[in-house]
């Protein structure tokens, strides 16, 4: 029997709840909106926010001067002449605001005599990045919003919720279809505005800093309603995410704030610094940006010159035991638990997909190119450009999220609720709709997905590689099948595998696509078979849908290319 469908009427819809959701609903309902913040996993624990560990960049100028405006000139010379100013300058001019407002809400902001305290990261020209602690910082920030969206009055919170599809009527969204993952019922929401805050697609890789809720689903939810993707080409590596020895119950960008505090050196397997071979001479300090850094290490490994497992080495050797219990204490102890003495070794270190530059295209106030849908955070694009800076994304999530809840509360204001939809029907049924189980395992073609664009779509690519993810992405679309899997009972994992690679194929093919475009290599996109930085690719890519057709055009140039 398929079970009933529940129906929720609310102002605003907020999906995802990380920094960027959480910061908007709270937004909106002090606005004297009612939000309905809804997460598929449980609320403000799902995505990055909470595993971020360590710094927010923002030009407080708390101990050495700062002003937006240097902030805005870093973060545009990161984004390699691809940001969209205007939300560049949004994210550097009102970050100041929200860090002092996390403040006041109790987060914690590490001081130094009294002063909120600092810290250099590459690519920045000064100490800009405020923390909580260098491994805390996220959960502090996750911890602090949802103490204040649990006090703020008009925020309902539904865990459990996987949004499937957004509703339209006449052109707008209208709200959205969801499954609630512990009982298997469909839910219909009806909207008047919704923002999408669903944080990035880094699950696409094998090798990935993730949860397993970072897969897409947002900009796969825009896409089919009819708004335009940015810059999807532009994936983050994080140069040294942790590849060996084993090492459990820790995060694998953990090697970060080491090098923030105590510098390390990169070496290869002849023990030699490398760095300065790929124009960045780093002398025992952090300085390489993450493009740089993915690629130095990528290029060393090919050459022979790499780790054991495939990396190089970052070494702590020539630090005294007594410097590293001063800087991380208690995680010295938890490291030799691991068998891990860096006094004594060093630890091997590969590129890890991280961040998406690239998302949804919105304006200022966040809204996108279909009436009644805004997005928020990382879901968007073009802030970051084609590289983006360390501890830009959670201001950024805070700074967009802030923004989006206040264009919202604008437009409800405005906007009537409307509790029809003209693709209600279809999605509701293929929802309730008892699935065939035609011995597909959606884990295993997960799993392939992730290989084909670890190898094929990663830090290093070419045509080859790319046509062959494409060729993959079709077998993979064809094997899943045009209608769900799995049966409608609770917490059926092949129905939400399903679910799960409808959207990752359909992302993971505009990665693809854009990177085969894009014939030139620019920030987090290196072309082997185009290897230089091309000044007619100073453009920026936009992926729309139509009748489930791609179509990628230059937003400067606006030249369209249908592809298939
Ligand atoms: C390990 C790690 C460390 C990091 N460290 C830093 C750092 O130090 N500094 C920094 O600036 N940035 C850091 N980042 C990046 C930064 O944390 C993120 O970019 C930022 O937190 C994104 O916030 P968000 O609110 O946009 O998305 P998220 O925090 O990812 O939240 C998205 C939410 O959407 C939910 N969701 C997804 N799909 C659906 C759906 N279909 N239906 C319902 N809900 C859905 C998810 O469950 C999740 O809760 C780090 C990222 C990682 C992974």
């Amino acid at each position: 029997m398929s079970p009933e469908l529940i129906q929720i009427e609310t102002d605003v819809l907020v999906i995802g709840s990380g920094a960027a959701g959480m910061y908007a609903a709270i937004e909106a309902a002090r606005r004297g909106k009612r939000v309905l913040l809804a997460d598929r996993s449980l609320i403000g624990r799902g995505g990055a926010t909470v595993m971020a560990q360590m710094t927010v960049a923002v030009a407080l100028g708390s101990e050495t001067p700062d002003d937006p405006e240097h902030h805005l000139r870093d973060t545009l010379n990161a984004g390699r002449g691809l940001c969209d100013r205007e939300l560049s300058a949004l994210l550097c001019e009102e970050g100041p605001e929200c860090i002092r407002e996390m403040e006041d809400w109790g987060v914690g902001w590490a001081r130094k005599n009294g002063r909120i305290t600092q810290a250099k990261a590459p690519g920045h020209d000064r100490p800009r990045c405020v923390y909580v602690d260098f491994l805390n910082t996220g959960p502090a920030v996750s911890k602090t919003l949802r103490t204040v969206v649990n006090k703020t009055n008009g925020v309902r919170r539904a865990g459990d919720l996987c949004i499937i599809d957004l509703l339209k009527h006449d052109g707008a969204v209208v709200g959205a279809a969801a499954l609630h993952l512990s009982t298997g019922t469909p839910v219909q929401i009806a909207a008047k505005v919704t923002i999408v805050a669903t944080g990035g697609l880094t699950r696409l890789y094998e090798r990935n800093s993730a949860s397993s809720n970072m897969g897409g689903d947002g900009y796969a939810l825009a896409l089919r309603a009819g708004a335009s993707l940015i810059d999807m080409e532009f994936v983050q590596f994080f140069p040294i995410g942790h590849l060996a020895p084993r090492l459990i119950g820790m995060d694998p960008i953990m090697w970060d704030p080491f090098r923030y505090k105590l510098g390390g050196r990169l070496l290869n397997n002849r023990m030699e610094d490398f760095t300065d071979k790929y124009g960045v001479r780093e002398d025992g300090k952090y300085m390489i940006t993450r493009d740089a850094g993915s690629y130095a290490i990528l290029k060393e490994v090919e050459a022979g010159r790499g780790s054991p497992h495939g990396g190089v080495y970052l070494s702590f050797q020539h630090r005294s035991e007594l410097d590293l219990r001063q800087a991380f204490g208690p995680v010295i102890n938890r490291l030799a638990a691991n068998g891990i003495d860096l006094t004594k070794m060093p630890i091997e270190v590969a590129p890890i997909a991280h961040y998406h530059m690239g998302g949804i295209r919105v304006d200022r106030h966040m809204q996108t190119d279909v009436p009644g849908l805004l997005a928020a955070g990382e879901a968007v694009g073009g802030a970051n450009g084609a590289n983006r800076l360390s501890g830009n994304a959670i201001t950024e999530a805070l700074v967009f999220g802030r923004q989006a809840g206040r264009t919202a509360a604008e437009q409800v204001s405005r906007g009537e609720t409307l509790d029809r939809a003209d693709n209600a029907g279809t999605i509701i049924d293929m929802m309730r709709s008892d699935g065939a189980n035609h011995g597909v395992n959606t884990a295993q073609l997960i799993q392939r997905l992730q290989a084909t664009m670890q190898r094929h779509a990663g830090a290093l690519r070419d045509e080859t590689g790319l046509k062959t993810a494409l060729r993959e992405i079709d077998e993979m679309e064809s094997q899943l099948g045009p209608s769900p899997l799995g049966s409608t009972a609770a917490f059926d994992m092949l129905r939400l595998d399903w679910f799960d690679l409808r959207n990752m194929l359909l992302v993971a093919r505009v990665v693809a696509q854009t990177a085969l475009r894009r014939t030139e290599s620019r920030g987090a996109q290196r072309r082997e078979d185009f290897k230089d930085t091309a000044p007619e690719w100073n453009v920026n890519q936009l992926v729309a849908m139509t009748d489930g057709r791609l179509a990628i055009a230059n937003a400067a140039a606006a030249r369209e290319a249908a592809v298939a």
